[in-house]
C-alpha cells in the first residue's frame, strides 16, 4: 500500500568537525589521506548502473603534486554519450512512478552514508584531488552534500504539498511531473558539493539525468557515484561519464529528449551552451530548462565608519580560502582613505602569518590551484599589474608550479577602478583593491554596481544602520547573495540559498525550493463530478 503521507524531516545543517589536534576526526582524515595517497584507482564511466571502459585514458593528479597519479580515468566518446542518453530514457517511467517517499529515502541514506561511513573518504578525496585543506573540505563535501540532500527532500515535500484548492463540483490538484526527457548535469571541479547536487535535485524531483564532472574532480565525483549506488539508486537514474565537454556536449546537445541544463561553471561554457540549445530548438520535444550558476567578481564595499580589523579578515578569508577558486571570491575591494592605513596592517599582519603548500599539513590556509592553465592564466593577470602603472601589487605576486601549482596570495592595489584586475575574474588567490576618497563615497558605490558583467555575491561594511540601508538599496542588482558586514562566501544551504543573475546565471537559488521547481513541468488536473449536459448557460434562457 501507497498511502502514507510521509512528514518530511525538518532539516538542520550539518555540524562542521572541527580537526583539532589529537582529535579522532583528524586522526580518521589524515589516515584516510595516507591511504588514498598509496594506491591509484581506476575511474571508470558508470552507464545504467554498469561500468564502461573505453580505449581513451586520463590520469587524475594532486595539483599540490602534479607527480603524483591518483587515478586513471576513461573518458566517453560519442558512443558511450548515446548510451547514457538511452539508460537514462529507459529507466524513466519506473523511475518517476515510484513514490516520491521511496527516492526521498535513497536520498536520505546518501546523506547519512557521507556523514557517517564516508565522511572521510570524499573529504580526503576532495583535498588531494582538488587541493583542498581540512576544513574547506569538510564545509563543502561533506557538509554542504549533506545539507543539500536533506534540505532538498524537504523542499521536495513543501512543492508536492502546494495544491490548488478544490471546491464541491470539482476537484483540481497538481501532479508535478518530472520533465519530459533527461536532464543534463554538468559540475564544475571547485565544490563537491556542487557535484551532488548538480544530479541528485532533478534526480529527486523523479528526472533521470546525464552527468558530466569536471575532469579536475573526478576522484571525489566518483566516490559520490559509488555512494548513489551503494544507497540503491537504480542503475541508469544517474549515469556518470567523465570526458571532453565538448564531445558530450555535442551529443547531448543534439538529442530531442534534452529536457534540462543543471550547470555550474564558467559564463563563456554556459553561454556556448545556450547557443548551441538555441540552434537545436526545433529539434527538441520541449523547451529545455537551461539552469546556469557562472561566473563572479565579487566585491567588498567599505564605508569610513566600518571596523578595520573585521574589514581585514573578511578580505582575508573571503580572497584566499580555497585559493580564490570559489564563485563567490572577494575579488575586488573598495576601501576609503581613511581606514587603508589601519586595514593595510592587519593584512600585512595576517599574510605575514599564512602558510602555503601541501593538503597533509593541516597548518597550511591555502594550497595549489587546480592545474596548469589555471596557474598560467591567474599568473597572467598577475604580470599585467607587474606592467602597468595604473597598479601595483601590494603584497605576494610569486608562483611556483615545479612540484604543485602553488601562488602566493596576492594583493594588488589598482590606481584606476576600472584596471582589468578590477574588473575580469580570475578564480585565483588575487585580490584586487581601490583606495577611494572619503567624499567620493557615492561615486564608488556606481563604481562598483558598474564595473563587472557579473553580480554573484557582494559585501557592505559600515557601522551606521542608514549607510547600510542605503548601500543595500543602490547595489539592489549587483549581486545575488548580499553580505552585511561579512565576507561574501560561505553560503550554506536552506540559510542563504544561493545564486545570482547578469552573467552570473540564471539565479535559480541553489539550496532552496526554487531550484527544485525547474525540475518539474506541473500538469493541473479537474474533475468535475456531474458533468454539464446542456450547452446552454442560464442567462440564454
Ligand atoms: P568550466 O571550465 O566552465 O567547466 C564547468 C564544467 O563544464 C566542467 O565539467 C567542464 O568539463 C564542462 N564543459 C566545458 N566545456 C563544455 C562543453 N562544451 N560542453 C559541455 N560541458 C563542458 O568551469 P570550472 O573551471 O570547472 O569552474 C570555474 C567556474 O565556475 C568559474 O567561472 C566559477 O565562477 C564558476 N562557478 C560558479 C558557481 C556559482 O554558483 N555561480 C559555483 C562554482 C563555480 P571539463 O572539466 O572536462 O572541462
Amino acid at each position: 500500500m501507497n498511502n502514507a503521507i510521509c512528514g518530511m524531516m525538518d532539516p538542520h545543517n550539518e555540524p562542521v568537525f572541527g580537526y583539532l589536534p589529537n582529535s579522532p576526526e583528524r586522526i580518521n582524515l589524515l589516515n584516510e589521506l595516507k591511504r588514498q595517497s598509496n594506491v591509484e584507482i581506476e575511474i571508470p564511466l558508470i552507464i545504467a548502473g554498469k561500468e564502461v571502459r573505453t580505449g581513451n585514458v586520463g590520469k587524475v593528479v594532486m595539483p599540490h603534486n602534479h607527480g603524483h597519479v591518483l587515478a586513471t580515468y576513461y573518458k566517453a566518446g560519442e558512443k558511450e554519450v548515446a548510451m547514457a542518453i538511452e539508460a537514462a530514457m529507459s529507466v524513466k517511467e519506473e523511475w518517476m512512478t515510484m513514490s516520491w517517499v521511496e527516492r526521498s529515502a535513497i536520498f536520505f541514506k546518501i546523506a547519512d552514508l557521507l556523514a557517517k561511513k564516508y565522511r572521510y573518504t570524499i573529504n580526503a578525496a576532495t583535498m588531494l584531488g582538488q587541493s583542498k585543506n581540512a576544513y574547506q573540505a569538510e564545509i563543502d563535501a561533506v557538509c554542504e552534500s549533506i545539507d543539500f540532500l536533506r534540505y532538498n527532500t524537504f523542499f521536495a515535500s513543501q512543492i508536492y504539498n502546494q495544491q490548488p484548492k478544490s471546491d464541491s463540483a470539482a476537484m483540481n490538484r497538481l501532479e508535478y511531473r518530472p520533465l519530459e526527457g533527461f536532464v543534463f548535469a554538468i559540475s564544475p571541479f571547485n565544490f563537491t558539493a556542487i557535484g551532488t547536487n548538480l544530479c541528485t535535485a532533478p534526480a529527486l524531483m523523479g528526472n533521470t539525468v546525464v552527468w558530466k564532472p569536471a575532469t579536475t574532480s573526478l576522484l571525489s565525483n566518483y566516490y559520490l557515484m559509488k555512494i548513489y549506488e551503494e544507497a540503491g539508486l537504480p542503475g541508469g537514474v544517474i549515469n556518470f561519464i567523465p570526458g571532453a565537454g565538448s564531445t558530450i556536449g555535442n551529443v547531448v546537445l543534439g538529442n530531442k529528449h534534452l529536457a534540462g541544463i543543471h550547470f555550474t561553471g564558467g559564463t563563456s561554457t554556459f553561454n556556448s551552451l545556450w547557443k548551441k540549445v538555441g540552434e537545436n530548438l526545433d529539434n527538441y520535444v520541449s523547451y529545455p530548462k537551461l539552469v546556469g550558476e557562472t561566473g563572479g567578481k565579487d566585491f567588498v564595499m567599505v564605508h569610513p565608519s566600518a571596523e578595520p580589523l573585521e574589514v581585514a579578515t573578511a578580505l582575508i578569508r573571503g580572497a584566499f580560502e580555497y585559493q580564490g577558486q570559489k564563485c563567490s571570491a572577494a575579488s575586488r575591494a573598495y576601501l576609503p582613505k581613511s581606514l587603508w592605513t589601519k586595514i593595510k596592517e592587519h593584512l600585512a599582519r595576517m599574510l605575514g602569518e599564512i602558510k602555503v603548500g601541501d593538503v597533509n599539513d593541516l597548518g597550511n590556509f591555502v594550497n595549489a590551484v587546480i592545474d596548469e592553465s589555471s596557474f598560467n592564466f591567474i599568473m597572467s593577470y598577475i604580470e599585467k599589474a607587474k606592467n602597468t602603472k595604473d597598479a601595483e601589487i601590494i603584497f605576494g605576486g610569486k608562483g611556483d608550479k615545479t612540484k604543485g601549482y602553488f601562488i602566493e596570495p596576492t594583493i594588488i592595489q589598482a590606481f584606476d577602478p576600472y584596471f582589468i584586475t578590477m574588473e575580469e575574474e580570475i578564480f585565483g588567490p588575487v585580490l584586487t583593491i581601490y583606495v577611494y576618497e572619503d567624499d567620493k563615497f557615492e561615486e564608488t558605490l556606481k563604481i562598483v554596481d558598474q564595473t563587472s558583467p557579473y553580480a554573484l555575491t557582494g559585501a557592505i561594511f559600515a557601522k551606521d544602520r542608514r549607510v547600510l540601508s542605503h548601500m543595500c538599496r543602490a547595489l539592489r542588482y549587483s549581486a545575488g547573495n548580499f553580505y552585511y558586514n561579512d565576507k561574501p562566501t560561505g553560503a550554506v544551504v536552506g540559510l542563504q540559498p544561493f545564486g545570482g543573475a547578469r552573467k552570473s546565471g540564471t539565479n535559480d537559488k541553489a539550496g532552496g525550493y526554487m531550484n527544485l521547481t525547474r525540475w518539474t513541468s506541473p500538469r493541473t488536473i479537474k474533475e468535475t463530478f456531474l458533468p454539464a449536459i446542456d450547452y446552454k448557460y442560464a442567462y440564454m434562457y
